[in-house]
């Protein structure tokens, strides 16, 4: 473990001590360490060459999940450029709104998103993942170039989901990633210690699993990255999300850790899991949405025989990784909370005055660690907004620390304010999901002419499941009245999500 690398080039550098084991795995592909780092080197030289790519220019990178879009953002690394992870299912005028932010030198992309950038009318150079890639990486070297890149330097540049509105394009220097894939390294040669293998460089037998999408954080900072230090495989899934597909890559591949989005893990639920071996799998971890106590119980059911542990995780891409972690003890002792910061990771409860408020009280969850953002790419005001002078984070969530333990109420702009009451919409939501036929609900506010708002709800059920007023009563039975919603909509299409799996409470209608 004594080993630290300064920057993502060292860290692809290394990876070649790890040879001919698989790195990135899909249905049909199979790229070892090796033959990625020559790709990736391959790829920095032709950039440079052919389109002059240089130190600190912004690479983009428009595609679905799969190993092109890796080997695309360790060749930016190569040269000390910034890849910038858009968003894959923008629409031609958000990709505009995106490339005029970030003023990319070139965009890779795959063909379905190629023929969308050239919709968005932007003239960038694009090469594609189907035809440019494999002929330049074919034509140019597999040399890795080196430039030199300091601690400090921007490494990537990736966009919030846009839950509350515009996304923001958070940068991350080469020391923050540094700082997570050390995390990785020490919790994936910790798991090897408790089986049996010594504590040290050797690699990690482990598996991840990828479905969330490789532009935002979780899949690219804790899944992607860190396996270039820990000899790790990950995992891919082709096409759109699928439960059969994942379930049968898991048992051919032997899968150890999958880290899903809660809607992902909900859909398990649908199916047979019997039907799977899925003794190799240890871990599901639930991220970037709540997930509420009743689904978890749920899961916890329904995978009793796969014997894995279940965990969930607090975080957003301004904190660089999960803030926190709730093992399953931490579930067991509170099932509401998000569990315990990781190490590095120092949370405070503050009140709006910015003073930290006693035990077991809300206020803004802030956040301080090495894994915390350098800032919002050209925003000052933003960066001086979110960080202050000693470098605490304030996440824009509402929360608690009880015992060390993180509850999140939700964030600031999904409050409801109803008259002189605050209402927090995960808070009902928890408690609707409860109803036993009640697969999915959202809660907001609408606009009402005394109390300022009142409170609403979605509820995604079989037609003739349940009627408003059942549901109503359950509520009213379990919240006090100004939380029970005074308007409902019962529905059997799935509810508006974004990528991260939040539900895009703009979206929705009564
Ligand atoms: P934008 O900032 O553009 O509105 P966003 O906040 O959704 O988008 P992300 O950084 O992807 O962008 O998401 C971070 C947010 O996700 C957190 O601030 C928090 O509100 C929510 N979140 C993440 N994990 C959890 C969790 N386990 N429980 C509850 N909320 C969570």
């Amino acid at each position: 473990l004594a080993h630290r690398r300064r920057n993502l080039r060292e860290l692809l550098e290394h990876s070649l001590t790890w040879g001919e084991r698989d790195y990135l795995v899909t249905d049909d592909r199979r790229i070892s360490f090796a033959e990625h780092a020559a790709a990736a080197g391959a790829l920095a030289t032709a950039l440079a060459t052919r389109h002059g790519v240089g130190k600190g220019d912004r690479v983009g990178i428009l595609a679905a999940n799969g190993p092109d879009w890796v080997i695309a953002f360790w060749a930016a690394q190569c040269l000390g450029a910034i890849p910038v992870g858009y968003n894959a299912w923008w629409a031609p005028p958000e990709i505009a709104y995106g490339l005029g932010h970030t003023s990319p030198t070139v965009v890779l992309a795959d063909a379905k998103r190629a023929a969308r950038l050239a919709e968005s009318g932007s003239d960038v150079p694009v090469l594609t993942f189907e035809d440019d890639l494999p002929a330049l990486i074919a034509e140019f070297g597999g040399e890795i170039p080196n430039t030199p890149v300091g601690e400090d330097d921007p490494a990537v540049i990736l966009y919030t989901s846009g839950t509350s509105g515009r996304p923001k394009g958070v940068v991350h220097s080469q020391r923050n990633l540094v700082a997570v894939s050390d995390y990785h390294r020490f919790t994936d040669a910790m798991m090897a210690a408790f089986t049996g293998q010594p504590l040290g460089d050797g690699p990690s037998e482990r598996r991840y699993l990828v479905t969330a999408p490789l532009f935002h954080i979780a899949s690219l900072h804790n899944l992607v990255i860190p396996r270039l230090a820990t000899g790790a495989s990950v995992v891919f899934p082709d096409g759109a999300f699928a439960v059969d597909r994942v379930l049968r890559l898991v048992e051919r591949e032997r899968v150890t850790n999958w880290a899903a989005v809660p809607t992902m893990a909900s859909r398990l639920l649908d199916h047979d899991v019997s039907r799977y071996d899925l003794s190799s799998l240890s871990a599901l971890s639930l991220n970037s949405a709540p997930s509420s106590p009743a689904l978890l119980d749920r899961l916890r059911t329904h995978l009793a025989g796969a014997q894995l542990a279940l965990t969930t995780s607090y975080g957003l891409t301004e904190s660089g990784t999960a803030a926190t972690v709730a093992t399953p003890l931490d579930l067991a002792v509170d099932p509401e909370s998000v569990g315990r910061p990781i190490i590095g990771v120092a949370v405070e409860i503050r009140d709006p005055e910015g003073a930290v408020v006693p035990d077991g009280a809300e206020g803004e969850i802030c956040i301080r660690s090495p894994y915390v953002m350098l800032g919002y790419w050209n925003d000052e005001d933003a960066t001086a907004a979110a960080i202050d002078g000693e470098r605490w984070l304030r996440s824009g969530d509402f929360g608690a620390l009880t015992d060390g333990r993180l509850t999140v109420a939700g964030r600031r702009t999904d409050l409801i304010l109803r008259g002189g009451e605050n209402v927090y919409p995960t808070e009902i939501e928890n408690v609707l999901a409860e109803h036993p036929a009640v697969s999915e609900c959202a809660v907001f506010g609408v606009d009402h002419p005394d109390l300022g708002q009142e409170v609403a709800a979605v509820v995604v059920a079989e037609p003739g499941a349940v009627d408003p007023e059942e549901l109503r009563a359950y509520l009213a039975a379990r919240l006090a009245y100004f939380k029970v919603p005074v308007r409902w909509r019962i529905t059997s299409e799935e509810l508006p999500r974004n990528a991260t799996g939040k539900v895009t409470r703009r979206r929705l209608a009564l």
